[in-house]
């Protein structure tokens, strides 16, 4: 079976890749990035088929999904911080984006589509944990534009009879996250600052929380819902539930390296939200036989990978 991934060259996209490709159905990966996050790095080694462009480019589009039994979704503008500078652009991939990848599915003759969608959508609605039904609230464009995402694929799926799986991913962890950018994510913020001898800043009181899950984890349940050609009627939480705050992220960062690790308190971010966490009820119900890298363990992987990317670069 073809499968295409649109971002396939960011972080989650390079480890969905070389997952896919380990799997015996799998024959073919295709990938669309426009390279604005992602890099060649993270595909290096890969046999995908990859083509330089943007979604919002529909012969482009139509180009890597001829075939596709599958596309994954991947591609779009992350970041809450990024959508507030520039609202209109995270709105121009990651909604109007979307809309144009649906539609190529449909002309690749209806092909399954999974989205990624984000726990932003959640908001400011305080219920935890997170269940399916909740009221979404968004409080950033960021989340708005996700959940313009998986509004979309739900709708083409009950407008045009498109199979499609809608995912809420959390917080992903994991090699190739990147580090040392303003809009960078926690764990990869920490890792590298531990990595360097920096202090580890902390947006806030380090008590907000976060249910993790380890990249692993992810593109496990991804690709079984290629190779099962998963669908379901309402968006799903992709995370299992654990829930960690970022105080306590540091002091296992400190067991694991053995360091004394201090810390930076910086103002809180505007956007963010206080505590997270998945009810995975409908993801256990659909994966029944996935079971998540443990936190600690998908911890000391990452920094495993930043020390070789680190030697690999000295
Ligand atoms: P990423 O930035 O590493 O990957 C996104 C990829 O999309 C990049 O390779 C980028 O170059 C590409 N891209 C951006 N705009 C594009 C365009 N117009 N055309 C083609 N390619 C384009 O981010 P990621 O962490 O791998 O996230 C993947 C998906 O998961 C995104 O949709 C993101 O919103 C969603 N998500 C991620 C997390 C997380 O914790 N990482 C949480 C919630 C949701």
């Amino acid at each position: 079976m073809k499968v295409t991934v649109t971002g396939g060259a960011g972080f989650i996209g390079g480890n969905l890749c070389r997952r896919l490709l380990d799997h015996p159905d799998v024959t073919e990966v295709a990938v669309i990035d426009d390279l604005s996050t992602g890099s060649l790095e993270n595909l290096e080694g890969l046999d995908v088929d990859l083509v330089e462009g943007s979604i919002l480019d529909a012969a482009m589009l139509d180009r890597v999904c001829v075939g596709a039994s599958t596309v994954v979704h991947l591609a779009a503008r992350g970041s809450v911080p990024r959508s507030l500078a520039d609202p209109v652009r995270t709105h121009l991939v990651n909604a109007t984006g979307t809309v144009e990848v649906l539609e190529a599915a449909r002309r690749a003759g209806g092909a399954h589509v999974v989205v990624a969608s984000s726990s932003s959508v959640y908001g400011a609605n305080p219920e935890l944990p997170k269940r399916e039904h909740l009221a979404p609230m968004p409080v950033s464009p960021y989340a708005a534009s996700k959940l313009a995402t998986e509004s979309y694929a739900l709708a083409y799926q009950r407008s045009f009879g498109l199979p499609v799986l809608a995912f809420r991913f959390f917080n992903v962890f994991g090699p190739l996250q990147p580090a040392g950018h303003d809009y960078a994510a926690v764990i990869p913020t920490f890792v590298d600052a531990a990595l360097g001898d920096r202090p580890l800043p902390i947006h806030g009181d380090g008590c907000q929380s976060r249910d993790f899950t380890f990249v692993g984890t992810v593109t496990e349940v991804l690709t079984e819902a290629v190779v099962r050609r998963v669908t379901c009627e309402g968006p799903v939480n992709l995370a299992f539930g654990s829930r960690i705050d970022l105080l306590s992220v540091v002091a296992l960062l400190r067991d694991i390296l053995d360091a004394p690790l201090e810390v930076e308190h910086q103002s809180p971010r505007p956007g963010d939200v206080r505590h997270s966490q998945a009810d995975s009820t409908r993801l256990r119900e659909l994966f029944p036989d996935v079971e998540p890298v443990a936190f600690e363990a998908g911890l000391r992987a990452t920094v495993e990978w930043f020390r070789s990317r680190r030697a690999a670069r000295a």
